[in-house]
């Protein structure tokens, strides 16, 4: 068998991921006929999907046995109706290391003071020495792919890391909280907290005004996980009130950020332009060609997303 690719995704992607989902599917011993265009819908085997305008319905193809993300979060495909084939989102080792550098080079920007260091360079000689890391405990909300990848690299600098789950998680060396009953006693602990959560009705706004009120005073927020996590306005106050220290904020309920948005150019925020990882091609590509091997031999598909929790 000669299995169909549809690769459906923004025009700009596909030049970078040719190359690399061709080295792929012959280093795992799949031939395929692999494109934007791969024939009619009803002879598509298998979708490398990133929403875009082009395919929102599914419908058509009736043959598919899988549709295969090439983004990590999936809360804008994972409500269609239309898409009733198995669903993979992307766990890539690339997309893991880039996250974890941006989290542990943002938590250590704050732990270390470098922006107060970087604003007092007019010849006063002001010495305030950090604390170590192991007196700077640090929340992760999160524990997936992500999120557990960076409470260990944090863990491994000396931070005392606490990690927020939904189900119970067993990561040595961090302390693993999970559900309801385990959120507050997570965002008390940590004076920088992380939110590495996909987006889904029950995590929809998550950090409202009565879980900010939690975190300890001055704590600073990182949030490169999905802008709707966060109340923006419940943030606002928090840091308008000197309550919490800073955001540095990678996801936004809008993006790009509107110019008028009040991030912008506000003391205590970073704005960060979804920059926080990436999909990578090479890495990815092994990701979405063993996956297609695994649905060519009958074996079960890696990655699933689960529908009824949304991620
Ligand atoms: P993942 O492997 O699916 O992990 C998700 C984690 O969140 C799991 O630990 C899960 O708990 C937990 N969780 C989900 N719903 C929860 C709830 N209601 N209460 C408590 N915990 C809950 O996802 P991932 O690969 O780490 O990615 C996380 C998110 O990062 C993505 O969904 C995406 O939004 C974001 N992201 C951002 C960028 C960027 O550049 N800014 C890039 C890639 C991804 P369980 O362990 O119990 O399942």
């Amino acid at each position: 068998m000669t299995p169909n690719v549809l690769f459906a995704a923004p025009d700009r992607l596909w030049a970078r991921y040719q190359a690399p989902l061709t080295r792929a599917l012959e280093e795992v011993g799949v031939s395929a006929r692999l494109g934007p265009d791969a024939g009619p819908p009803e002879d598509v085997d298998y979708i490398v999907y990133a929403p875009h305008p082009g395919l929102q319905d599914f419908t058509p193809f009736t043959r598919a046995k899988a549709v295969l993300s090439l983004w990590a979060g999936v809360e804008k495909i994972v409500g269609n109706r239309t898409l009733t084939m198995p669903l993979a989102r992307m766990v890539d080792a690339g997309l893991t290391e880039g996250m974890v550098e941006w989290v542990t080079g943002q938590v250590l920007r704050h732990h270390l003071g470098l922006d107060h260091v970087l604003s007092h360079q007019s010849g006063e000689w002001v010495q305030n020495v950090p604390p170590l890391a192991r007196w700077r405990p640090v929340t992760v909300l999160g524990l997936g792919a992500l999120g557990a990848a960076c409470a260990r690299a944090l863990a491994a600098l000396n931070f005392p890391v606490t990690g927020w789950s939904r189900t119970a998680r067993d990561i040595p060396g961090i302390r693993c909280l999970h559900g309801e009953g385990g959120l507050a006693e997570a965002l008390g602990s940590g004076q920088i907290l992380v939110l590495l959560l996909p987006l889904t009705p029950e995590t929809d706004g998550l950090l409202d005004a009565a879980r900010l009120a939690l975190l300890p005073d001055g704590a600073v927020v990182l949030n490169p996980g999905r802008g709707p996590l966060i109340d923006d306005a419940a943030l606002l106050a928090a840091l308008d009130a000197g309550r919490l220290g800073h955001a540095t904020l990678d996801v936004f309920r809008t993006e790009p950020l509107p110019p008028s948005h009040p991030f912008w150019g506000h003391p205590r925020v970073t704005v960060s332009p979804h920059v926080a990882s990436e999909t990578r091609p090479e890495s990815a590509a092994r990701v979405i060609a063993e996956n297609i091997r695994r649905g060519e031999a009958g074996e079960p598909f890696l990655h699933l997303v689960d529908r009824a929790n949304g991620y």
